[in-house]
């Protein structure tokens, strides 16, 4: 049977992306589109899940409504204050919950590569993440580049906030050993680059993805949207979707 889902943000660019693809699949079943000027809990009753990809501030009452009707929720969104993060987890405690910076399979891949050349490579490669966007992105850096630093910090066995570098300028001293440069690139219609840089004394490795079209996150999101209706209540990642973990 078809997979009936409700698309939160559908006149955006990663919902009519999502919505186009569901429509050429007999796979899913587009149940309601809701966007500024709608009601998600008028419609809701009658979907197996929802898909949120519209703006931060809106993903914590999203949540809400899944909640009180006991719906899964698969959410694309990025950007969210530490106060819709602990809505959102809150709510992961009693429905089940796909948050993911990054639907892609290709960067999915990317963060488990991260995490394994991180561990190989050790504290003498300096690490350094780029990201580049679309001129119309919101946040910055993108939910996927800080997803990257956190998993680099993870190995350091660091937190993040601490040690992460946004941007340089003027003088700023000699690089740290423990430090992540985050950079932030914004122009024209990119869909999503990300590179990783390890960089120590006579070599460099570089591991990138680009992403040239968004189908490669809309599919990531409907995968998600039928896989997390077996699921039991909690916050998943796109890892546990594609069983990378
Ligand atoms: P967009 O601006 O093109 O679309 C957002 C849509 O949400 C708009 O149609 C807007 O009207 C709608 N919206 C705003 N407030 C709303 C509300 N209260 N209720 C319902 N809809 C509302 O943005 P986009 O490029 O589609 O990106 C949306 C989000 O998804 C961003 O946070 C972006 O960073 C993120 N994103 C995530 C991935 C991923 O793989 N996780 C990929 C691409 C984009």
């Amino acid at each position: 049977m078809a997979t009936k889902f409700i698309m939160v943000g559908a006149k955006g660019r990663m919902g009519q992306a999502i919505l186009s693809l569901a429509k050429e699949s007999p796979d899913y079943q587009v149940f309601a589109q809701v966007d500024k000027e709608d009601n998600l809990a008028a419609v809701i009753q009658g979907t197996d899940s929802v898909i949120e990809f519209s703006h931060h501030s809106v993903t914590p009452m999203i949540a809400e409504i899944c909640l009180q009707h006991q719906k899964p929720l698969v959410i694309g969104t990025t950007g969210h204050s530490q106060t819709a993060l602990k809505i959102i987890q809150d709510c992961a405690q009693k429905i089940p919950v796909v948050f993911a910076p990054n639907f892609s399979i290709g960067v999915n891949l990317l963060f488990y590569l991260t995490r394994k050349a991180a561990e190989i490579l050790g504290e003498d490669y300096d690490q350094e993440v780029v990201e580049m966007h679309h001129r119309l992105k919101l946040d910055a850096p993108s939910g996927t580049g800080k997803r990257l630093a956190e998993i680099l910090a993870e190995v350091k066995k660091k937190n993040l906030d601490e040690i992460a570098k946004h941007g340089r300028v003027g003088i700023i001293g000699e690089r740290t050993a423990q430090e992540i440069g985050v950079h932030a690139l914004r122009g024209g219609d990119v869909v999503g680059d990300h590179t990783v840089h390890f960089a120590t004394m006579g070599e460099r490795l570089e591991l990138t993805h680009r992403a040239s079209s968004r189908d490669t996150f809309a599919s990531g999101a409907l995968r998600a949207a039928h896989w997390v209706l077996s699921q039991k209540p909690g916050l998943y990642s796109m890892q546990d979707v594609l069983g990378l973990k």
